[in-house]
């Protein structure tokens, strides 16, 4: 097997694998074969030169890689071998439980996630939910940098410093507060007086907005200290700790121990490491330096968890590596010509004028040329994932597999609607993460329960919604009914719990009204009594009580069992929070709320065969190719994508890549600011750029870039880059440059197209939404929601809307 995998290696590939001895760097385009060239490397190794595979250590990102690269040298070598292929993490943790005494920690430590963090943050110290998570994320990030408490201490005393000047420590505060007052009444001052307090204004604004980011900061570092203390008293370790601490242990007590073990590094993806990771590679190899590093700049995406591009250029210093020395491949044994140069085309605009060169073009090893990338714009989202359903049967038709399709998308929530018209159209779909678990209906109704109940001793704002939706699960009111609860609530503000149990007689509601609202309060009554039991054990009797399990269990359909393993997993997540902290319900709550905050729901069920589409966002794609790609969602704000989210909480002074800034000298804050600025929207799109570069270059041989002029009711336009690699909004139907042919297909009204199950399922969906969006006191979202809901229902049903609208607009 090795023999015949090294004869068709070509001869830089073959130069990398036979390179024995030394450091040496393979600096290489998407699809050149890096990850094949050091997987070889390893069999050869150990075939060729009679290295004992343990001495071999390999490093990657993912657990999904390290396991196929394993995998890849069994076959090679045709059996088990004890090669330790491992993330940068998992060797850490190893290394420190092999040693926890002189790592000062205890070997049976545990490892504390960002959401953790997050939900000790929120539970213990009562920061909420949405602060604790951006704290959460912002430690992790600091320690990703390499950034010390200390150093934002040291941040902060500059800031007090400024503070000093303005007076002593005690009197800030109310100086804040007085300024304010200040500046707020500055406009009533007249004209020659407000003159005279130009500069007195400055310092005033000076003086706030440095005790405002003193306060930010302070306050930060106090939650960081605690979350820090409370670590080690539970024992526990989070990934920014594993790194650090198998460094000092190493930099304590030497590397000779690690350096006899493993003689030959191997390193896939080293773009992506951070600058700790990166140390620790210099320790591996501080006796001999037989290292082997892949990487491809184009193809860093991890920024924003601190890796460092820097590294290469480190790396080439810090081993001596000359030019001549490193390994460059600039043949893709993967994409065909057109796709490499509309890749080509749209990274080199991360590359300024004087540097362009270092932007290779690749070309495919056997000069296909291959089809056109093709751009298609579609009326709207729904429309998107049609034309991409359609455009998967053309595949499986033409006879590829529908595990070599994969759609790709920049966030979890952008591939939902593709999979579910997918798998309407009978498409089996391979989904590999997906976060909106907390969204599913059959999760919704069982977690509305919990809110409900908790809602009698926490009550809370989604404990409100939750009561509209348990009636809209349940038996639905009578829509006057509805009617005249939601009046109720909007004219004396207050809460649907409370008119059910306080007012219900003074609002005249039906007969059949009471005998449902009772027969809910009935059953909460009920289930009220089996708070006392462990959440999970709780979970079962709503499962039982309200008919969730039955209404899944009635026919076997896939959608079925989906709902069923939904159900199953909310209630494993209910046994881990009883492991893990006590067990009361408005913990657990507060527990999925953070999970949601932070993305870290449980994967929503996903019952696949072998022979799959793929989905998954770009970042899990990563080192991943298929014969046919769709890029969905080029749209604007949604690829380079806009966050609303917030920034990590780093001062730019202590980044790295804003250093240069602060060495130079600014006329102005102002200045300063904007250089800031420009500086952050730089990184933020070049980054942006990568990852589609990533996406791009998965496909071998058919690449569709597709995006809609409509998402979810609102206007869209195309992505700047499709812009990058030549799109027109001036282009025709059906226009053809020379690699790319755009489709346009925006003037069927979606409507008409859709097929009765999609009507049933839209409205469905929008009554949901109107439904959720009653009790929030809003009166545009369920207006937004009823108004298309309108559309969709019959002429009956419009009546009754009619009514609802006009009693609507009376309340507001
Ligand atoms: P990425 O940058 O995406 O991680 P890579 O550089 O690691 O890509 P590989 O995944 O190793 O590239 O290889 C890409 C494809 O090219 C694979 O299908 C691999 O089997 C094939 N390949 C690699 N080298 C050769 C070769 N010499 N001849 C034929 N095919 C090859
Ligand atoms: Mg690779």
């Amino acid at each position: 097997m090795l023999d015949s995998n090294l004869a068709t290696l070509k001869p830089k590939q073959r130069q990398a694998v036979e390179h024995s001895e030394g450091p040496l760097l393979v600096l290489a385009g998407a699809g050149t074969g890096k990850t094949t060239t050091i997987t070889t490397k390893i069999a050869y190794m150990i075939e060729y030169l009679g290295v004992p595979p343990e001495e071999i250590l390999a490093l990657t990102f993912s657990r999904d890689a390290a396991k196929n690269m394993q995998q890849k040298v069994q076959e090679l070598v045709g059996r088990r071998r004890d090669v330790n292929v491992s993330t940068f993490h998992s060797f850490c943790a190893e290394l420190l439980r092999e040693h926890p005494d002189e790592c000062g920690v205890s070997e049976n430590f545990t490892i504390y996630e960002d959401m953790d963090m997050a939900i000790y943050l929120h539970r213990e110290l009562g920061i909420d939910s949405k602060k604790a998570a951006h704290y959460s994320s912002s430690i992790s990030k600091a320690k990703d940098l390499n950034l010390s408490m200390k150093d934002f201490e040291d941040y902060i005393d500059g800031k007090k410093e400024i503070l000093y000047k303005f007076s002593s420590e005690g009197e800030w505060e109310q100086l804040y507060h007085d300024y304010k007052v200040n500046l707020n009444t500055f406009h009533l001052k007249d004209k020659s007086e407000q003159k005279a307090l130009k500069e007195e204004k400055k310092s005033w604004q000076e003086f706030i907005n440095v005790y405002d980011e003193y306060r930010k900061y302070q306050d930060f570092i106090d939650a960081w200290k605690s979350y820090e203390d409370k670590k080690s008293s539970i024992n526990a370790l989070d990934y920014g700790d594993l790194n650090y601490i198998a460094l000092q242990y190493l930099d304590t007590y030497g590397t000779e121990e690690l350096n006899d073990t493993y003689r030959y590094i191997v390193v896939d993806e080293f773009q992506d490491t951070n600058y700790l990771q990166f140390e620790l590679i210099k320790r591996l190899t501080a006796r001999e330096q037989n290292v082997t590093i892949v990487a491809d700049p184009n193809q860093s995406i991890y920024a924003f968890r601190g890796a460092y591009t820097d590294n290469i250029e480190e790396f080439k210093k810090q081993y001596d590596i000359h030019e001549d020395d490193i390994v460059a491949i600039d043949v893709s044994y993967r994409s065909t010509n057109k796709i490499l140069r509309v890749s080509h085309e749209l990274i080199q605009n991360n590359y300024s004028d004087d540097r362009k060169s270092e932007c290779i073009l690749l070309k495919n090893h056997e000069d296909n040329e291959g089809d056109n990338v093709v751009i298609q714009e579609t009326l709207d989202d729904k429309e998107e994932a049609r034309k991409i359903a359609e455009m998967v049967d053309w595949c499986a038709e033409e006879g590829t597999p529908l595990e070599d399709i994969a759609v790709l998308y920049r966030t979890h929530s952008q591939g939902r609607v593709v999979k579910d018209t997918l798998q309407r159209r009978g498409f089996p779909v391979s989904v590999k993460e997906n976060t909106d678990f907390l969204k599913l209906p059959e999760i919704k109704t069982a977690l509305a329960y919990l809110y409900v109940l908790n809602n009698f001793t926490h009550p809370t704002p989604r404990g409100t919604e939750s009561w509209w939706r348990l009636f809209h699960y349940n038996n639905s009111l009578d829509r006057s009914d509805s009617i005249k609860i939601a009046e109720y609530i909007k004219n004396n503000r207050t809460t649907f719990q409370d008119v059910i149990y306080h007012h219900l007689d003074e609002l005249g509601i039906s007969d059949r009204g009471l005998e449902i609202i009772n027969s809910v309060k009935q059953s909460i009554a009920k289930l009220f009594e089996k708070t006392i039991y462990d959440i999970s054990d709780l979970l079962l009797e709503i499962y039982d009580y309200t008919g969730l399990v039955r209404q899944f269990s009635g026919s076997d359909t896939i959608r079925n069992r989906e709902a069923l393993l939904n159900l199953r997993k909310l209630y494993e997540n209910a046994e881990t929070f009883e492991q893990m902290h006590d067990r009361d319900l408005s913990g657990f709550i507060a527990y999925l709320e953070i999970l949601d905050e932070m993305d870290g729901n449980p994967s929503a069920a996903n019952i696949t065969d072998d022979n799959a589409v793929n989905l998954m966002t770009i970042h899990s794609a990563k080192g991943l190719e298929f014969d046919t790609v769709f890029v969905i969602n080029m749209a604007d704000n949604r690829f380079p994508l806009k966050r609303g989210g917030k920034e990590p909480l780093i001062p730019y002074e202590l980044m790295e890549q804003y250093r240069d800034i602060f060495e130079s000298d600014f006329s102005s804050e102002k200045e300063l600011n904007k250089a800031i600025d420009a500086r952050k929207k730089q990184l933020k799109i070049e980054e942006e750029r990568r990852l589609c570069y990533v996406a791009f270059t998965r496909a071998k041989n058919h690449l569709v870039l597709t995006f809609s002029d409509e998402y979810n009711g609102s206007d869209s336009g195309p992505s700047d880059f499709l812009y990058d690699i030549g799109f027109d909004e001036s282009f025709e139907d059906c226009d053809t440059l020379d690699d790319v042919t755009f489709y346009r297909d925006t003037e069927n009204k979606a409507k008409e197209l859709v097929m009765d199950d999609d009507i049933e399922r839209e409205k469905q969906r929008r009554r949901e939404l109107l439904m959720d969006s009653m009790g929030s006191g809003n009166i545009t979202e369920p207006l937004k929601h009823l108004l298309v809901y309108q559309e969709l229902v019959n002429k009956e049903d419009r009546d009754y809307l009619e009514e609802i609208k006009s009693n609507w607009s009376k309340i507001n």
